[in-house]
């Protein structure tokens, strides 16, 4: 599952008030502190969404879907404001007063606050990253969306759209000094914008039951829309045609620390986090090259072994890449490993699953293809707990030549191809995800920490891995070393890109040295470096934090020690940071 911390943008909405001034500190009780806390922070939610519509209905809230928020300097003057009255009442509460769920609430409240304000200005990524603004693609989610009867999707589309012009003329004022990549980034997001006001949504006007009056307006303002995008992307193209110098895309050392900082809300800094990613990389080359050598005269008998380690577990990798599912069978393979997953969690007591919450496996629907992820698990928002959960898996591509399916598929050769359904499934990102929608908090569903979630789900293949899962062999280590390896390296290039201009060609060499990668593999990461920072950094981070505080409670408890306990605890706060479950953990 690809999570992104969702930074809130710098939106905001006329007359936004919030009701909870009036908080004062010193409650009588804890349960009357706590009550107070979550007057607070329902009411926050609710301010929240007006604010942003977008977000809100991306999480299920669906009141303000008509809603158009123009990115000009009064919204951000006003959510400058929303943030500073809700810090100051934030402030107002004593924590030792809070029960630990709310603790963990005030905690990422504060961030979420501090992260606005930094975002806005220090940040201003509103300033230089063009593909900010994409009204097709908010269109886009409402036009898919289930939510609403097609008529009520199509005025709300409607209203929002009317002021398509105001919001990119708004958008372009704001823009000084650009980074290339983010320009080009949002050329070719705002083209795909484009698309949402084509054909299909004609057709879904023309089968709709508006009345022929709305349906004129509707369509005068697609046309209005298509224009104001069209414009935009004129423009764009102008910046990137221009002699102007470019912002570097790399933020450097101070931004990125405290970017990490409050993007991953980590007990460690981005430095140590690097350091530990070194390490790990190391550690992880030299198991490799102990199992490659064990396994190759069973697979490349008769060949001399290189006297490279690389080379050698190179060559033992490409002999088990050989065993994979065939073109046409990939969804199906998937499908057919769920039941054996469940089984051995089960049987190996790793923790208790919830028969009541099936996970529905399906093909991608093809509004959610092609961005590369071959596998990702849909799950239902906050407001919409009752939903299914759906694994979706993307079948190979018909246009793809054979040459292109066969290296996909050594890629989700046979062994990795059960990390990932772990990763992505069970015990992975849809049990976490079971467990954390128990946990009755809306703050820690909107503001879940990506380097937990994440940080889980890799926690998730080595916990299967260490009970035996894949029978302990050199074959599934192997290959899950290499593939731990890429959110290792992940953490390591992302902060040596952003921080140490770090060059493409040396990025490029290390993926495809010892992290094994194919080069389309390390280009496609480079890319995607370019355009984020620190959100690379979360899976290493965050599985770290979770081995290292299994290590500490193994430790402190010895022989009374028990996994399923630990798991079940772990997993029993929500998506909250890994610092914030450490320090509850530690204190029972
Ligand atoms: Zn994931
Ligand atoms: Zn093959």
């Amino acid at each position: 599952m690809k999570l992104r911390y969702l930074p809130l943008l710098a939106l905001a909405l006329p007359a936004c008030t919030s009701n909870s001034t009036n908080t004062t500190a010193g409650p009588a009780t804890t349960t009357l502190a706590d009550a107070r806390f979550d007057r607070f922070k329902n009411q926050f939610i609710l301010d929240l969404w007006k604010q942003n519509p977008d977000y809100a209905s991306s999480q299920g809230f669906h009141k303000y879907d008509s809603l158009l928020v123009i990115p000009d300097a009064a919204q951000r003057q006003r959510e400058a404001a929303f943030v500073a009255q809700n810090l100051g009442v934030l402030g107002r509460f004593s924590l030792d007063s809070l029960s630990a769920n709310n603790q963990i609430d005030y905690h990422l409240l504060t961030n979420e606050l501090r992260s606005q304000r930094w975002y806005a200005d220090t940040l201003k990524s509103w300033q230089w990253n063009p593909a900010s603004y994409n009204l097709g693609a908010s269109v886009g989610d409402l036009l898919n969306g289930r939510h609403y009867p097609l008529g009520r999707r199509l005025r709300n589309i409607s209203d929002k759209i009317a002021g398509a012009q105001a919001f990119y003329q708004a958008a372009q004022a704001t823009i000084s000094q650009p980074t290339r990549e983010h320009l080009a980034l949002a050329v070719q997001q705002n083209q795909g914008g484009l698309a949402v006001f084509g054909p299909a949504l004609a057709d879904s006007v023309r089968k709709s039951t508006l009345s022929a009056t709305e349906k004129q307006l509707l369509t005068q303002r697609i046309a209005g829309a298509q224009a104001a995008v069209q414009g935009y992307i004129g423009f764009l193209n102008q910046q990137l045609a221009s002699a102007k110098a470019f912002r570097s895309f790399r933020i450097g050392k101070a931004l990125f620390d405290r970017k990490f900082a409050l993007d991953i809300q980590s007990r460690y800094s981005a430095d140590e986090v690097l350091a530990l990613a070194q390490k790990h990389k190391a550690d992880l080359l030299h198991d490799m090259g102990k199992r490659a050598a064990r396994l190759f005269p069973k697979y490349c008998a008769g060949r001399p072994m290189p006297k490279d380690t690389l080379a050698l577990i190179r060559q033992v990798i490409d002999q088990l890449a050989l065993k994979h599912a065939p073109r046409d069978g990939f969804v199906d393979a998937v499908k057919r490993q769920i039941p054996t997953l469940t089984k051995f969690v089960n049987d190996h007591d790793l923790l208790a699953q919830d028969p009541s919450k099936p996970l529905v496996v399906r093909e991608t629907p093809g509004y959610m293809r092609g961005s590369g992820a071959g596998a990702s698990v849909s799950a239902p928002g906050p407001y919409d707990t009752k939903a299914n959960t759906y694994y979706n898996v993307e079948p190979l591509p018909a246009t793809w030549t054979a040459a292109q399916a066969e290296s996909y598929l050594r890629e989700y050769n046979d062994y990795t191809l059960q990390i990932l359904n772990i990763h992505e499934a069970i015990p992975g990102h849809y049990t976490q995800l079971v467990y954390a929608n128990r946990s009755p908090s809306l703050v820690k569903s909107i503001f879940g920490n990506g380097a937990m979630i994440e940080g889980w789900a890799v926690y998730s293949e080595r916990l299967m891995l260490e009970a035996g899962y894949g029978n302990n062999s050199d074959e599934i280590w192997l290959l899950w070393d290499k593939w731990n390896m890429r959110s290792t390296l992940n953490a390591v290039v992302d902060n040596l890109i952003q921080t140490q201009n770090a060059t493409e060609a040396s990025v490029v060499a290390l993926l495809t040295g010892v992290g094994f990668q194919e080069e389309a593999e390390a280009r496609n990461k480079w890319h995607r470096a370019t355009l984020s920072q620190v959100q690379l950094s979360s899976y290493f981070t965050g599985y770290t934090e979770i081995v290292a505080l299994r290590d500490e409670i193994k430790q402190r408890e010895g022989s009374k020690f028990n996994l399923k306990k630990f798991n079940e605890q772990f997993l029993s706060y929500g998506s909250a940071p890994v610092r914030y479950i450490r320090e509850l953990m530690l204190r029972r």
